[in-house]
């Protein structure tokens, strides 16, 4: 054993280092199933390329033999951890066929027709075909950005690199069955290599999607409010002061504030976890009915605000007295169908000239009206922009 040969050593110990950092991530987010399955290549091209540093004591035959069996595990999870994440599920019946497959043709070569060639190169198409699989899942992803089309780039490029290395390969040296695989042979070398840059690409790639999605996610949740999914009152803010900016007088933008009737009633009578699933109803109503098209968000207690982009009074109007129906027909468990509670809402239309507070301000003296004119109405601002004076903070 020359002391080059210690190099081999490598792989292994890089792609176990690999192996815990996403192991440890997972631990830590265990709903992420794809940071499981990307720390699963890394254990499976540990345990491959350990295997492959005993070829010294135990000879090429069996070493490549169980090489072969272990190695289509690494493509295996790579494509498993890329349709997770991009598509959501994985065709695990499908990649567990194409691995079977592989473990089949390649120990016939081994065993039955012994063949170093046909040995390496039917496990290389096996997992080419693997990651092929993979790229569909990412090139099919709703919404890509530039690491998942870095990520696609890889798997591209591997799986094109897995398919030609072998015929490089016999261009330059022979067949290996032949030529004999030595350590230093251009057969052994690439694939090492190949191997080398597969962890080193994949584990970047994969630890900056991991942390751009844990970023996203934490971002969302410091807007998001809880108990209901809509958005809290800081994000509310955001996104709705962004539809006013909008907003002007051809295309008026208009402001709804909902606020539960005799909801410390709800509390009292029925308790605080049927109260709370009243809040969750209304929410409910509120996201699907305002969908994707306005801003949607809790204030605080039973109070929920609407932004309705290119919306005027009368339009609002209409939309609002939707809602309280909607509402006022839903049904709570545990609460009897004669006391099922109602909703107020009071709407401002805004025109482009005042900040969100300002319009909520509005909205909510008509708001006021609502609970003394009997509650379970609609009421609209009377006042304009004009009556009040331009205030600049929300
Ligand atoms: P009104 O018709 O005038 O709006 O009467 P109301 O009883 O709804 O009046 P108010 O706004 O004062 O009552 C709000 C109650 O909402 C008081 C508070 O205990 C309750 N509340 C606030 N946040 C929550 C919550 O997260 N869950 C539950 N279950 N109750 C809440
Ligand atoms: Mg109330
Ligand atoms: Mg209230």
């Amino acid at each position: 054993m020359g002391p080059l040969y210690l190099l081999s050593l490598a792989n292994p110990i890089i792609a176990g280092v690999f192996f815990l950092t996403f192991f440890t991530i997972w631990r830590r987010q265990r709903e992420r199933t794809y940071v499981l399955a990307w720390a699963l290549i890394y254990s499976a091209a540990s345990i491959g390329w350990g295997i492959d540093f005993l070829r010294v004591f135990f000879g090429d035959f069996w070493v490549s033999f169980a090489a072969n069996i272990v190695f289509p595990f690494v493509a295996f999870f790579t494509t498993r951890g890329a349709c997770l994440r991009y598509q959501g599920s994985s065709p695990d019946g499908l990649l567990g066929s194409v691995c079977g497959a592989s473990i089949t043709v390649s120990s016939y070569f081994s065993l039955g027709h012994e063949d170093a060639f046909w040995r390496g190169t039917s496990t290389s198409i096996a997992m080419a075909i693997m990651l092929f699989i993979g790229l569909f899942a990412v090139l099919r992803a709703r919404r890509r950005d530039h690491i998942d089309n870095g990520i696609a780039l890889a798997l591209g490029l591997i799986a094109v690199v897995l398919v030609v290395r072998p015929v490089m390969s016999v261009m330059i040296e022979g067949s290996p069955s032949e030529a004999g695989a030595t350590p230093e042979s251009f057969w052994l070398v690439s694939v090492k290599l190949m191997a080398l840059f597969w962890w080193i690409s994949f584990a970047v790639l994969f630890l900056v999607r991991i942390a751009a999605d844990l970023m996203r996610d934490l971002a969302e949740q410091s807007v998001t409010d809880p108990l209901s999914g809509v958005l809290n009152r800081r994000g509310f803010f955001e996104r709705g002061q962004a539809v006013l900016d909008q907003a002007n007088a051809a295309l008026p933008a208009a402001v709804l504030i909902c606020d539960i009737d005799l909801f410390k009633k709800v509390n009292d009578s029925y308790g605080h976890s049927i109260g709370d699933a009243v809040i969750q109803g209304l929410a409910t109503v509120l996201r699907e009915a305002v969908g994707e098209y306005g801003v949607v968000g809790r204030l605080g207690g039973e109070e929920f605000a609407v932004v309705l982009p290119k919306s005027d009074t009368r339009g609002a109007l209409l939309f609002a007295e939707g809602l309280r129906s909607a509402f006022s027909h839903q049904r709570h468990e545990g609460i009897p169908p004669s006391q099922q509670p109602t909703v107020s809402i009071g709407l401002a239309e805004c025109s482009g000239r005042e900040t969100l507070g300002r319009v909520l301000d509005r909205a909510d003296a008509a708001l006021y009206r609502a609970k003394h004119s009997g509650r379970d109405r609609v009421e609209r601002s009377v006042e304009t922009a004009e009556d009040r004076p331009i205030c600049n903070a929300a």
